[in-house]
């Protein structure tokens, strides 16, 4: 186990914002688990080696977190491995865009198992163990979209403002058992989720940002670490936008 004796496990932790909370950690020496989809895990080993190479025990797991048997399964794996998770960060999301006219029926399915069922599957198989331990806090990835909407993503937005009822709910439901369960919902961030987002809607994003440029991973890696932070002991069931203004 790290050094700090904290057990982190986050969920899409290979690349984009996942990977940048999985650093943000590092300094505290966690132990640390990463989750993955990708049959090419190439992010994924890169990921681990460089976190193995600040001194971290990190282990990465491929599997589809959308499957609560697959889910299941991997916490066994996990419980026998590590002994317990006291952080769990659901990151791990998709976007299937297009506008509700021509939106098929498996791009709704698809984005809402990845990004909202995954959440209650993760979620529910790590709760039972930090009940027991009556510690521990829960980080689900949102969006900024799941509060104010956006044209051709009705699945996206729908699956983001579901994490935020969730949260909500979860906190409620376990507050007495010294668990924190919070959201952050970052704007628009640099990674390759948006990447490959057209000219012409980058600039309409930008224009509608009072700070005047995307965020960065790191942007939002900061307030997921806060909130797991003893510094926010007393914060649970909030959604914090992390959007340089886009949502106030
Ligand atoms: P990203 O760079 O595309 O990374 C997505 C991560 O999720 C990858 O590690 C990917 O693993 C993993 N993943 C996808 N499907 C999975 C599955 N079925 N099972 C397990 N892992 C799976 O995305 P990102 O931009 O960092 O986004 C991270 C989170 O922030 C998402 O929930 C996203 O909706 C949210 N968000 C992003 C933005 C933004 O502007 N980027 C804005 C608001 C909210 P593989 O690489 O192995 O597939």
């Amino acid at each position: 186990m790290g050094e700090s004796g904290r057990v982190v496990m986050i969920t899409g932790g290979s690349r984009g914002i996942g990977r940048a909370v999985a650093f943000r950690f590092a300094e505290e020496k966690p132990s640390m688990i990463i989750l993955h989809y990708d049959p090419d895990d190439s992010a994924a080993s890169d990921t681990v080696t460089k976190l193995s190479e600040l001194g971290i025990q990190a282990a990465a797991y491929k599997l589809d977190v959308s499957s609560y048997k697959d889910v299941e399964a991997l916490f066994k794996n996990v419980l026998s491995r590590f002994g317990k998770v006291d952080v769990l960060v659901n990151n791990a999301g998709i976007t299937r865009d297009s506008l509700l006219m021509r939106m098929t029926e498996d791009d709704w399915d698809t984005v809402l198992r990845v990004n909202l069922k995954s959440v209650f599957n993760c979620t529910q198989v790590v709760i039972r163990s930090m009940i027991k331990q009556r510690g521990g806090r829960i980080v689900n990835i949102s969006s900024v979209v799941g509060q104010i909407g956006n044209p051709g993503q009705a699945n996206y937005a729908a699956s983001k403002a579901g994490i935020m009822g969730f949260t909500k709910t979860i906190a409620r439901e376990v507050a007495g058992r010294g668990i924190t369960v919070n959201a952050v919902a970052p704007g628009f961030i640099n990674t390759e989720m948006t990447a490959g987002l057209p000219d012409k809607i980058k600039q309409y994003f930008l224009q509608q940002i009072p700070l005047a440029r995307m965020g960065e991973p790191e942007d939002v890696a900061e307030a997921v670490y806060w909130l797991c932070s003893d510094a926010a002991r007393y914060i649970t069931g909030q959604v914090i936008h992390v959007s340089g203004g886009l949502f106030m």
